[in-house]
């Protein structure tokens, strides 16, 4: 992606939010800043405004795509219902903990995550984003697109029959491959899922396969391949007795009715730009918002670690949050925004703004955590060096940290069962 790719990429997803608040009047962060910038009006004329919050005015800057890309983008809010549904990690999302606690090679989870979520680049997929191709499946012909290549062709339902897994039938037909994968955990929810992603991973190098000119192998033989391929996995990694414990712990929630959030910051010595990181959730890990931002200052590692302390009092404070535990991964900062002793003279000022800001919310405490327990904020730093622009989401989760922040959840339903 070039840089206005990217930019255009940071705007839509800002648009996809604007996009939400619009449509969402019930939203807590639609009714806030309908108070607070557009009380007379809609979104569709709300004006920047005197003192802009950050938050409001990225949003102001995506304006534009809201307004006139609306089109693409109520295309997309298509998926959220299923995504909100099944995806957002509650701690008892099935889906997220099936992927991640499969004893499999992680190339498998991951591809199976992808499937659930759409995101194979099948010719369905490269028509939409404006390849000239044609879209039929190598196979049968019919339009291509995730479930058809796992699920609707029929070779796929050749594979299926050969399997052992004995798959249950789906009588009415699917669009989302997300759909196939829960309807058969309604009906079957025991089956080997192992295989089951193997088998999902074996239908997708086939399709690739022969899309390059190779020979397709017969159902019969993928199948057992894909056996074999995993009984070699289990054999090399089987644990005689080290009980099979999927994450270490990582992010705790805070008390019900509090709100947590977790920031950090990260340094780029050859681009002499540091990045800042803010996630906050709430108490069953839902992401209530989370910014990435790009601050074009030699900083170092200290003083990066205080402004980022001082971009999450402000993103919870613009959010309508006031009750809010301040994680943070850097001791010095966290010591000082708890205590007397004046802090390094290099974060005095960040610091003593930062405590003002604190004493405005109803109850706060501010806690340090090892870098372990701190991954999200730690992606979302790491992400603002690479991008060119800052990007705030509401109530929405950046796709880059969707798999720590499910694995958080996971690992805190694990802790509790
Ligand atoms: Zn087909």
């Amino acid at each position: 992606m070039g840089f206005r790719d990217l930019k255009a990429f940071n705007l839509a997803l800002l648009a996809k939010q604007g996009w939400r608040i619009q449509q969402n009047p019930n939203t807590l962060v639609h009714r806030m800043f309908k108070a607070k910038y557009f009380a007379d009006t809609t979104f569709k004329e709300a004006q920047l405004g005197r003192s802009p919050s950050y938050l409001w005015r990225s949003l102001m800057a995506a304006k534009d795509i809201v307004v006139s890309g609306a089109r693409w983008v109520v295309g997309n809010g298509e998926n959220v219902k299923i995504w909100e549904d099944r995806w957002i990690p509650t701690p008892d999302s099935f889906m997220v903990r099936l992927v991640w606690n499969l004893n499999c090679p992680n190339k498998l989870k991951q591809f199976l995550w992808r499937s659930c979520r759409n995101i194979l680049p099948t010719k369905h997929q490269l028509k939409s984003r404006g390849v000239d191709i044609d879209v039929g499946c190598d196979f049968c012909g019919i339009c291509e697109f995730v479930e058809h290549v796992l699920w609707g062709c029929k070779f796929a339902a050749e594979v299926w029959g050969e399997s052992r897994l004995k798959l249950p039938l789906i009588p009415y037909p699917t669009e989302e491959f997300l759909e196939v994968v829960w309807e058969i955990r309604d009906k079957k929810p025991d089956i080997d899922w192992e295989l089951f992603a193997a088998t999902v991973w074996g239908l997708w190098n086939q399709r690739n396969t022969v899309r390059y000119g190779g020979q397709r192998k017969t159902a019969h033989r993928l199948t057992r391949d894909m056996e074999e391929y995993l009984r070699e996995f289990r054999h090399e990694n089987s644990p005689p007795c080290k009980p099979s414990r999927p994450f270490a712990p990582t992010w705790t929630p805070p008390k019900q009715g509090w709100y947590k959030a977790n920031m950090d910051g990260a340094v780029s010595k050859e681009r002499d730009c540091c990045g800042i990181g803010v996630v906050i959730r709430n108490a069953e890990g839902q992401i209530m918002g989370a910014m990435s931002k790009r601050l074009e200052l030699p900083l170092k590692a200290l003083e990066t670690e205080a402004m980022a302390i001082q971009e999450g009092i402000q993103l919870a404070w613009d959010l309508g949050l006031r009750d809010v535990v301040f994680e943070s991964d850097s001791l010095t900062v966290i010591s000082a925004l708890s205590s007397p002793t004046p802090p390094p003279w290099s974060i005095q000022k960040v610091i003593e703004e930062s405590k003002l800001s604190l004493g405005c919310f109803n109850t706060w405490s501010a806690v340090h955590v090892r870098q372990s327990r701190n991954m999200a904020a730690h992606l979302m730093a790491k992400n603002a060096i690479t991008v060119l622009d800052s990007v705030v989401w509401v109530e929405d989760i950046p796709p880059f940290i969707a798999m720590q922040v499910s694995k958080d959840v996971s690992s805190l339903n694990a802790d509790l069962g």
